[in-house]
């Protein structure tokens, strides 16, 4: 605990903004005591870089590199939780960003394969699953409404950006029995969070919450 922004703060400090991080989970829905546990595991200050590092902490999006954002972390939880990953679980999660999320999953799933258009992203993100040791994610830049189909299927998929529709491709890579959480609606307005359960016939839908996520877009991006 030396380094970082949280180099300057006492010992009570610090467990003091770890409560107050947790409370706020909780009393926005975050109840998993799984989610919870790993949310409380992976410190967030390590994915927000520059001016924004000392608001990691605060219930809210921030600014990360190539104009995206490092998601809401009660918005982070209740998809974690919708998601229902078991320990032997296989998950995709479209969207990299500042690899926030991905480290969350990989304290729940056995292989996590996370993937954005980015290069900049999964880079600066893979250096730091590195450099934390988590061994169990495998960071790609792809255009991932594609899916991953070397790695498919999936047990759970995790879009965290914006669709007009559930990618095609995710659900022929979800296998039956899977779960994907995913963000659908047009990029500037609001949008719905949905839960797609690939049943043995088809596709089972539930809307959860009204959330606001960056678009999917397609194509690498440009840096
Ligand atoms: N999960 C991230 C936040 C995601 S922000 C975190 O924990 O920080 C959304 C991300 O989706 C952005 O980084 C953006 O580059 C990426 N993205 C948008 N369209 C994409 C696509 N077609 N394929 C892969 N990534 C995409």
């Amino acid at each position: 605990m030396t380094q970082g922004p949280e180099g300057k703060l006492t010992s009570e400090e610090l467990a003091e903004r770890k409560m107050r991080f947790l409370f706020a989970l909780r009393s926005r829905g975050v109840t998993d005591s799984r989610v919870l546990t790993a949310m409380e595991k992976v410190d967030r200050g390590l994915f927000v870089r520059g001016t924004f590092a000392d608001r990691a902490y605060e219930d809210m999006p921030l600014p990360i590199a190539c104009g995206q954002t490092i998601s809401q972390p009660s918005v982070v939880g209740l998809m974690t939780q919708a998601l229902q990953v078991n320990p032997r679980d296989t998950v995709l999660e479209v969207g990299t960003g500042s690899g926030y999320q991905a480290a969350i999953l990989s304290q729940l799933a056995r292989r996590v394969y996370t993937v954005d258009r980015y290069r900049r992203l999964t880079r600066e993100a893979g250096e730091l699953f590195r450099k934390l040791d988590l061994v169990n994610i495998t960071t790609i830049t792809a255009d991932g409404s594609h899916g991953l189909p070397d790695q498919a299927p999936f047990d759970r998929i995790l879009v965290t950006a914006a669709a007009e529709d559930p990618p095609g491709p995710l659900l022929e890579q979800l296998k039956p029995g899977g779960i994907m959480v995913v963000p659908v609606g047009q990029s500037d307005a609001v949008q719905a969070l949905i839960k797609v359960t690939r049943t043995q016939s088809g596709f089972d839908y539930e809307e959860l919450r009204p959330v606001r996520f960056v678009p999917l877009v397609e194509g690498l991006g440009s840096e």
